[in-house]
């Protein structure tokens, strides 16, 4: 009998760390949390390519970086609202380049690379790759270049 209540102790301390472990998971990572798998099913493979893998969409392939419309660029995976049409700005290099982003709204990680690769940013959301920022953009505003994969945004006319 003692046995018996021994290994049902066992159990359910076993059964409670998991739980635990798993609460912890979810505070330290995103408000919405998918499985690489369930991210494959809602996202184009360019959008999973650059969204979870951290990739990079060929320059001028993005029909948003010519995109002068008034509105909202928001994550193409959660719908954050994450950049504004009114800090877009055409800095020539080929992807969607806006000079701030919607505060709060965009994570960044220094890897440790120079200056010159400019410091990673996600989406504060989800966690998706964004693209990253350097120092050269207008010098009249920010003097910040955000510059984007059009393939992580969607984008919401003003109505
Ligand atoms: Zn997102």
């Amino acid at each position: 009998m003692r046995r018996l209540f021994i290994i049902i102790l066992i159990i359910s301390t076993q059964s409670c760390t998991s739980q635990t472990k798993k609460e912890t998971t979810n505070k330290d990572s995103f408000l919405v949390n998918k499985t690489n798998a369930e991210w494959k099913q809602i996202l184009s493979p360019m959008a999973y390519y650059v969204l979870r893998e951290s990739g990079t969409e060929k320059a001028f392939s993005s029909p948003l970086n010519n995109n002068k419309e008034k509105g909202t660029y928001v994550c193409t995976a959660c719908k954050a609202p994450l950049f504004k049409s009114v800090y877009k700005f055409d800095s020539g290099t080929g992807w969607p380049s806006f000079d701030r982003e919607i505060e709060g709204h965009v994570a960044f990680t220094k890897d440790g690379s120079p200056d010159f690769y400019g410091i990673e940013e996600h989406c504060a959301n989800c966690g998706g790759h964004l693209g990253h920022v350097f120092n050269d953009g207008p010098k009249t505003t920010t003097g910040k270049r955000h510059c984007i994969n059009g393939a992580a945004l969607d984008f919401i006319p003003k109505p």
